[in-house]
């Protein structure tokens, strides 16, 4: 327990400090770093110089991917905490094999196939109505996913994992541009809420940039976790706190700012968070141009989407088409890869059918559709995995298309060579926007990532509301495997556009003849079987849209990290430059030990 040991005397050292003269400023931050010993890439610097503490203190990449997951609840927490969910999926080194953990929100056991659908009208909520309620809360997967890590892959445990973020909780950290904008941006939705507008609007407005935050609520719900462990959000304090903050939203007598929806109730009881497991599915996998892809299962449909996108372009060679008619391809190969995804892909898709969808024979199929000279009209026909291939099959389908950011990725490769590529959430920016009183963090709206009505016409609908469900997800962590040994890991948040995110981040590093830097940093572009296809400025349109293809502007997609095993034996760690304010990337050593 060495890392126990480090911490504790850390701890001991900072409680007789003076405030640290660092807190003046936003620590600096990096995106790019390249050396030995470790690597660790997240949207922020604190995060990222926790987990470089842990890995230098001799703690291995779970121990790391935890603490900084901790820390971003901390100074990222409209999108990242306690209160959700996420995705983790890690390469064990000594064994050569691949996990992943499903630590997706459940709906609580009373939730039916019409919890979306308001009673009064038949018509299912609006969007932001469904958000901002207890409805959307599902039962958080992320202090289990944590504690299960560490138990299964750690060196330690939730105590030492968790301190260094209480302690940034309780000394604060310096808000910085985009955390004010997230407040901002929710500010009528915290305002409904006297726990969170006590929190993030004080004085009725978002803490300025440059001011030292403290959450001391969170720094002690952290120091409970640490010392009971999970249980004490699934069975102990905690859970009286989430089901009550569910069931009776706290709602401010007069908000200062109003809100043009009645807030809901919604069901989640303590007998929902006393059942919650997380899940460990196998991950998916395909092999491209050679590599093995492994990716997260259901309830995501991370891995099975980016695995058909990249097995319909494995026919193609990328890297030896004109730009303008790779890029094609891609956005193609997305758009029917989204067509099975929304006819198939939900919390109880079987394994088989997953399989399929993964098939190689399913995707030459699948390709033959794409016409190399022209975009085919949107939204395209799912196919048929079916085991039995050859033609192209045809029935319409669509789906609306929603974007959120709430969410962050990071990876951290320890010296070992063991990785952890996590993706965790609380589905939208500031998620429900109920702060649970007292505890200092938001509750997730994750289950509005279920479709509120059937979208697949005649045929069933994979994503309905129903009990003990967890919705569908497009979080897509992926490790990249050569000859058995890692080669990268990358992710993103982004709502749907996670699956094209880190889609167009393989193509453009693996066939475009890109570093990992420059895959992450280069122009996207979003095809999620819809009329348009969204891009960011500066991606080469102007080719494409002769081909057909129709664009509309979005500024900003996603917020990708990342690692790249270099074949000279160093580990390149890679965050946004950026996108976001830009990430924070580090490695332990620049030199060789
Ligand atoms: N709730 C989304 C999902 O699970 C993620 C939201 C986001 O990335 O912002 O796919």
């Amino acid at each position: 327990m060495r890392v126990r040991t480090v911490t504790a005397l850390a701890l001991l050292a900072t409680a007789v400090l003076a405030p640290d003269p660092a807190l003046a400023a936003p620590p600096g931050k990096s995106p790019v770093a390249v050396g030995y010993g470790g690597a660790v890439a997240t949207v922020d610097a604190d995060a990222t110089r926790i987990a470089l503490d842990v890995l230098r203190d001799g703690g291995n990449a779970v121990d790391a991917a935890v603490a900084a997951a901790a820390a971003l609840g901390v100074t990222e927490p409209f999108s990242a905490g306690v209160g959700g969910g996420g995705f983790l999926v890690y390469y064990d080194a000594r064994h050569r094999t691949v996990h992943t953990l499903d630590g997706r929100e459940t709906a609580p056991a009373a939730t039916t196939e019409t919890a979306f659908v308001n009673p009064a009208t038949g018509k299912p909520y609006a969007f932001d109505e469904a958000r901002v309620s207890g409805l959307s809360v599902g039962v958080p997967g992320t202090p289990q996913t944590w504690e299960t890590a560490l138990e299964r892959w750690g060196t330690t445990d939730l105590d030492d994992a968790l301190l260094p973020a209480a302690r940034l909780a309780d000394r604060g950290f310096v808000v910085d541009q985009t955390f004010a904008d997230q407040v901002a941006a929710n500010r009528a939705v915290f305002a409904q809420f006297d726990s969170t507008s006590s929190l993030y609007l004080r004085g009725g407005q978002p803490p300025a940039v440059g001011s030292v935050f403290r959450n001391p609520d969170l720094a002690r719900t952290y120091r409970l976790l640490a010392r009971d462990g999970a249980d004490a959000l699934y069975r102990g304090a905690l859970a009286g706190d989430i089901a009550r903050a569910v069931q009776h939203p706290p709602l401010a007598t007069s908000p200062a700012t109003p809100w043009p929806y009645p807030v809901r109730p919604g069901t989640l009881r303590r007998s929902d968070l006393d059942a919650y497991a997380v899940h460990q599915p196998a991950p998916t996998h395909v092999t491209y141009r050679g590599l093995d892809v492994y990716g997260m299962a259901t309830p995501s449909s991370g891995g099975s989407t980016t695995g058909e996108a990249l097995n319909i372009l494995a026919g193609s060679d990328l890297a030896h088409l004109p730009g303008t008619l790779a890029l094609h391809r891609y956005l193609e190969a997305s758009a029917l890869a989204f067509a099975d995804r929304n006819r198939y892909v939900g919390d109880r898709t079987a394994r088989p059918l997953l399989d399929e969808l993964l098939n190689p024979d399913f995707a030459a199929e699948r390709a033959c559709r794409i016409d190399p000279a022209r975009a085919l009209p949107k939204p395209v026909a799912p196919g048929v995995p079916d085991g039995t291939y050859g033609g192209c099959a045809a029935a319409p389908v669509g789906e609306p298309n929603i974007q959120d950011l709430g969410t962050t990725n990071l990876t951290v490769a320890d010296r070992w060579g063991n990785v952890v590529e996590y993706t965790l959430t609380i589905e939208a920016t500031g998620g429900s926007g109920i702060v649970v009183p007292g505890r200092g963090f938001l509750l997730n709206n994750e289950l509005t990532d279920f479709n509120f009505a059937p979208t697949q016409g005649g045929a069933p609908d994979p994503n309905l509301p129903g009990p003990g469900r967890r919705p569908r997800s497009s979080m897509a962590p992926t490790i990249v495997l050569s000859h058995g040994r890692p080669l990268l890991a990358t992710g993103s948040p982004g709502g749907s556009t996670i699956i094209t995110t880190v889609l167009q981040v393989l193509v453009n590093r693996l066939d475009l003849g890109m570093g990992l830097p420059e895959a992450i940093d280069a122009p996207r572009a979003t095809q999620r079987n819809t009329a348009s296809v969204q891009a960011e400025p500066g991606f080469p349109t102007a080719g494409l849209a002769a081909l057909g293809h129709v664009f509309t502007a979005n500024p900003e997609i996603g917020a990708a990290t990342g690692v790249e095993f270099l074949r000279d034996g160093r580990v390149q760690a890679v965050a946004e430059r950026s996108r976001r304010g830009g990430g924070a990337a580090a490695v332990v050593r620049p030199w060789p030990a």
